[in-house]
């Protein structure tokens, strides 16, 4: 027997950006909407436990550092670069085997405005040609763009923590009731199935800290509880469906992607080095945007390329030989004990890895012979970063004299069935399974790496501007050594137009049910150049229109027809 029951039009399941955009879109609307979120305003460690998994994966963070059981979900540790899927992500493309997207770049396109203004990342504009101000100049100066591209931007959110950004109005919304520190451990699917001949939902078992259970009743379900954590959910809701709920054809937990982000290049311009635009500029809404080198729709397609990007970065901040007093002392503000302080803990521990032990000596000397340029960075961006109200910098970089820099590789992780989630007999406080990880990365995946280097190397030297040259002899051996994911978790629940191929639908609803949706990247059949959170808030966006319309009976439209 349930201790308490709740009730509403729609139920959603946790408050992440994409939880939190469901909820306040459909409550905006005039639906009432229960929001249930595990975590409450502040982190708490027994929380957050919930969430970790079983063994270890060489190739996955740790949870703790690629979760947040809190309001805001991983919008509290996220960096905040908002970044679209193209085209081609959405093309039928042997390189990505079997996955295909039951929906194309124009189906969600329109919601990439109301997208970046959840987000707050300004206009959804991602090429130096939309943005007047900036179209002017180019990365170096005689760069055109041809098979390689240098006029595709990023953009930069606040960042904007959901929880604190949307606090307020998630309280006083009416019609919208959020129920902190209340986690929902099955989906409880009704026997029969609905006048339509769909499956539906009975209702979600929730439970308080203390084991006490909550049955939510609801007439629309949404799990929006991040990429691993919806696919568990549906794994632990096996009372009818043992295998796991939407689990009809074996994919769910299947095809799961990261991206592949490693550093093992670097570019030498043969240009005026005060003329590289290798930091943030602004537009001018004042948000922070930064240039990236791309590669052309065609070549991709020719060259069998994943689609990736390269940009800029800083040499490593612990190799103390960059000989940067701005880049020591960044350093040494990490490694202190107030290092976590400053950035999520998973990013600080990635900017201390240094391939030579740190020699601190050597970082203060760097430190001392520049002290009055370091100290006017260190006043600078702790201004801009911390003190400053509203938009914040994004991060920090430093010109470099001798005008070559390392290159970020950032590239779709290919889908493979062998990448995966599976449940365990291992149970969390609550009596959920807890997940093992294997990610899986091919040599498919490591030999775009070296080739994306190659193009851009050939062009740059076809313009006469510059040259890339590797920082490994084995680049190969270098990628694999570096190949790391979980902040991103793409495709155990993917979408997929015929149920055989797929647990979701184009309209983000569990295949045979016409009352439960997942609103998370794991929705996604592959992963694309760009970060996830995107893309996910104008899919939640898109899914919000969906349920209302359906909810107000308009025909109970859908935003794309599904084939019966
Ligand atoms: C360090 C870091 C940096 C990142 N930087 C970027 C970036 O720059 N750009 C980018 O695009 N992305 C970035 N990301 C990824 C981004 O944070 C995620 O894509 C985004 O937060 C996903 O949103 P979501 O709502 O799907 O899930 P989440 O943010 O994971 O939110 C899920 C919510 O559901 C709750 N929940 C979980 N299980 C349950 C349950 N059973 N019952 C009730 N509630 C539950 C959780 O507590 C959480 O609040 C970063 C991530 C990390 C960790």
């Amino acid at each position: 027997m349930p201790e308490q029951r709740l009730e509403s039009e729609v139920a959603v399941v946790g408050a992440g950006p994409a939880g939190i955009i469901v909820a306040l879109e459909l409550a905006r609307a005039g639906h009432r909407v229960l929001l249930i979120e595990s975590g409450g305003e502040r982190f708490d460690p027994q929380r957050q436990e919930l969430g970790e998994t079983v063994g270890t994966d060489p190739h996955h963070d740790a949870m703790s550092l690629a979760t947040r059981r809190q309001i805001g979900g991983a919008s509290n540790l996220w960096g905040g670069r908002c970044v679209p899927f193209d085209p081609i992500d959405f093309e039928d493309r042997e390189l990505v085997g079997e996955a295909r997207w039951p929906v194309g770049y124009d189906d969600v396109a329109p919601y990439m405005e109301r997208a970046a203004e959840w987000c707050r990342c300004g206009e959804p504009v991602f090429n130096t040609a939309e943005v007047p101000e900036l179209a002017g100049r180019t990365l170096v100066p005689g760069w055109k763009d041809g098979d390689v591209r240098a006029s595709d931007l990023e953009r930069w959110s606040l960042p904007t923590r959901f929880g604190t950004v949307y606090r307020e109005v998630l309280h006083r919304t009416p019609g919208l009731r959020l129920a902190t520190g209340l986690t929902c451990t099955e989906v409880v699917p009704a026997e029969g199935g609905s006048e339509h001949g769909g499956r539906k939902v009975d209702h979600l078992v929730a439970r308080h800290a203390d084991g006490s259970r909550v049955e939510v009743r609801a007439q629309r379900y949404v799990l929006a509880a991040g990429g691993l954590e919806s696919t568990r959910l549906l794994f632990a809701s096996r009372r009818r469906d043992p295998d796991g709920l939407g689990n009809h054809s074996g994919h769910l937990g299947r095809w799961y992607m990261a991206h592949v982000e490693v550093r093992v290049g670097r570019v030498r311009f043969d240009t005026p080095p005060e003329a590289t635009l290798y930091s943030h500029e602004r537009d001018r809404e004042g948000v922070y945007v930064r240039r990236r080198f791309s590669f052309d729709p065609e070549l991709q397609r020719t060259e069998w390329l994943p689609n990736s990007v390269l940009w800029l970065v800083n040499e490593e901040v612990g190799n103390a030989a960059h000989g940067s007093g701005v880049l020591s002392f960044v350093y040494l503000m990490l490694a202190s004990p107030l290092g976590g302080r400053f950035v999520a803990e998973g990013i600080r521990q990635h900017h201390l890895q240094a391939l030579e032990p740190p020699r601190l000596r050597d970082h203060f000397r760097n430190v001392l012979r520049d002290l009055p340029g370091t100290a006017a960075f260190a006043f600078r961006f702790a201004y801009e970063r911390f003190l400053r109200r509203g938009r914040k910098v994004p991060g920090f970089f430093v010109r470099s004299p001798a005008n070559t820099y390392p290159l970020c590789y950032h590239g779709e992780h290919l889908p493979h069935r062998q990448s995966r989630v599976e449940p365990t007999d291992e149970l969390d406080a609550l009596g959920m399974p807890r997940l093992r990880t294997h990610l899986h990365f091919s040599d498919l995946d490591v030999a775009a790496v070296r080739r994306a280097h190659e193009l851009l190397d050939r062009s740059l030297r076809e313009q006469g501007l510059g040259r890339v040259e590797f920082l490994y002899d084995d680049v190969e051996g270098a990628v694999r050594e570096q190949l790391f994911g979980g902040y991103h978790q793409s495709g155990t629940t993917r979408m997929a137009a015929d149920p055989a191929d797929g647990v979701l639908d184009a309209n983000l609803a569990v295949h045979g049910f016409d009352d439960l949706f997942v609103a998370s990247s794991s929705a996604f059949p592959t992963s694309s150049q760009a970060n996830s959170t995107f893309m996910l808030t104008a899919f939640a966006v898109r899914l919000a229109d969906h349920l209302s319309a359906d909810l107000e009976g308009q025909g109970a439209r859908p935003a794309v027809e599904v084939a019966a």
